[in-house]
């Protein structure tokens, strides 16, 4: 069973997520969506929350599983047995930061591989913490988050 699993905050999920997740999906048998977090970190969406929204979009997917976890990623994936772990690319300032950690997360467990997708052109300068930004100030997120979750967010 070929089983990736695509870490992130996903506070809240966005477009951009949900095309690499779309796009990734022929490539696998299985692609968990895990929602890493931090007890002592609090985001704008509570985990609980971010795990609904993600199953909300993917409702009806059976290749797609949602779960959470805390630590390393690389642990993660040995718990759930999967060897491959997949991560968007934006930017160059993304290729930089996710150098880092694949390069040492391939040290750490040499048997999961990190593979990367560029994001299309026009979800490049999406992110989580614009729409974030966004629903502070009242503004409207529709074109940035999956067309299924917009009453939940914006409500
Ligand atoms: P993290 O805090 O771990 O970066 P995010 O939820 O921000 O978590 O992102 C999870 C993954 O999704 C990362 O690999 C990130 O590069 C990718 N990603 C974020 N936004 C986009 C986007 N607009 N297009 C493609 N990939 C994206």
């Amino acid at each position: 069973m070929k089983r990736a699993v695509f870490p992130g905050s996903f506070d809240p999920i966005t477009i951009g997520h949900e095309d690499i997740i779309r796009r990734a999906l022929p490539l696998f048998d299985e692609i968990i969506i895990a929602v890493g977090y931090n007890s002592t970190k609090s985001g704008m969406f509570d985990v609980e929350e971010r795990l609904q929204l993600i199953r909300e979009v993917f409702s009806g997917e059976a290749k797609i599983k949602v779960d959470s976890y805390q630590g390393l990623t690389i642990d993660y994936c040995r718990r759930v047995d999967a060897k491959y772990l997949l991560r968007g690319l934006r930017t160059a300032a993304d290729f930089e930061f996710e150098r880092g950690i694949g390069q040492v997360n391939k040290m750490m467990a040499g048997e999961v591989e990190t593979l990367f997708m560029l994001t299309a052109p026009e979800y490049t300068p999406i992110s989580s913490s614009i729409v974030r930004d966004i629903i502070r100030h009242k503004g409207k997120v529709e074109g940035l988050v999956p067309h299924s979750i917009l009453s939940k967010i914006s409500s």
